[in-house]
């Protein structure tokens, strides 16, 4: 999904309830912002955010006062904060088309304020849109993350170590016997898949992009398997699935199989 794609809902009268946006804290919390101003924004819907209308100025200021920030203290989201904010979310907003709530570093949440949240997200109030942001969604609750249109950006750095290995593997995917893949499968625990999965991705990026924007730079530090441009665009959208599979904790050693051995039919597919 792009940015554009992101945003295009927050155009309408009919955005998602709850977004959350990882990456990069810097990049999440820009992206944050946009999309509040994209939310208040005064000009006509295909302009927005136009930037320059008072509701995106005073987004931008951080003064708008339909626009909350809840930011973590000492390193915790705390229960009296998302109480504070469900309180708020009771008021009729002053002047904004939404009342927006943004939560940053979501993963700082205590239980007891992501069991909050997560009835706020569940009936969410009408007219309020929740933007959650952080690093990863290793610390978030399951049952908030599936309640959230979730948005990766591709800043996520990968280790030169993942990346190579993904590379390895998008090379050797289309000859790997069955019992190959399962044995591989075997050595991964999840943050090692989400490593694997996160450089696949991104060369599967670089890839698509060399092949159809040359005039983007690519991302990766390494190399570019020798994968057909249009196997590793088909490869994305499952790249993307097993991702949010994993970040809702719903991965295992089976739907590991599964996963590498639909890349494989998608990659012998496309020779
Ligand atoms: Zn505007």
């Amino acid at each position: 999904m792009s940015i554009e794609a992101l945003l295009a809902a927050a155009k309408t009268d009919r955005p998602n309830h709850a977004y959350l946006l990882l990456g990069p804290l810097d990049e999440a919390r820009a992206l944050a912002k946009r999309l509040a101003m994209t939310l208040e924004c005064e000009a006509a819907a295909e302009e927005r955010p136009c930037g320059a209308c008072a509701a995106c100025l005073r987004v931008g200021n951080e003064t708008h006062p339909d626009v909350h920030l809840l930011l973590p203290e000492r390193d915790a989201l705390k229960l009296e904060q998302v109480r504070d904010w469900r309180r708020d979310t009771r008021y009729y907003h002053y002047q904004g088309r939404w009342q927006v709530f943004l939560l940053e570093r979501a993963g700082t949440m205590t239980e007891q304020s992501a069991n909050s949240m997560l009835k706020l997200l569940e009936e969410p109030p009408a007219g309020t849109v929740f933007v959650l942001y952080d690093e990863t969604a290793d610390r978030l609750l399951p049952t908030v993350l599936s309640r959230c249109q979730i948005y990766r950006l591709v800043g996520e750095t990968v280790p030169e170590a993942d990346l190579e290995g993904a590379a390895a593997l998008l090379n050797e995917l289309p000859e790997l016997q069955r019992a190959d893949l399962l044995l591989r499968t075997a050595e991964l625990d999840k943050d090692r898949l989400r490593r694997l999965l996160l450089g696949m991705q991104l060369l599967c990026r670089d890839l698509t992009a060399a092949a159809w924007a040359p005039e983007l730079p690519g991302l990766s530090t390494i190399p570019l398997p020798g994968l057909p441009p249009r196997a590793a665009l088909a490869l994305l959208p499952e790249i993307e699935q097993g991702l949010e599979l994993l970040q809702r904790n719903i991965i295992n050693r089976l739907l590991c199989d599964t996963l590498l051995l639909r890349f494989r039919r998608i990659v012998t597919a496309q020779d």
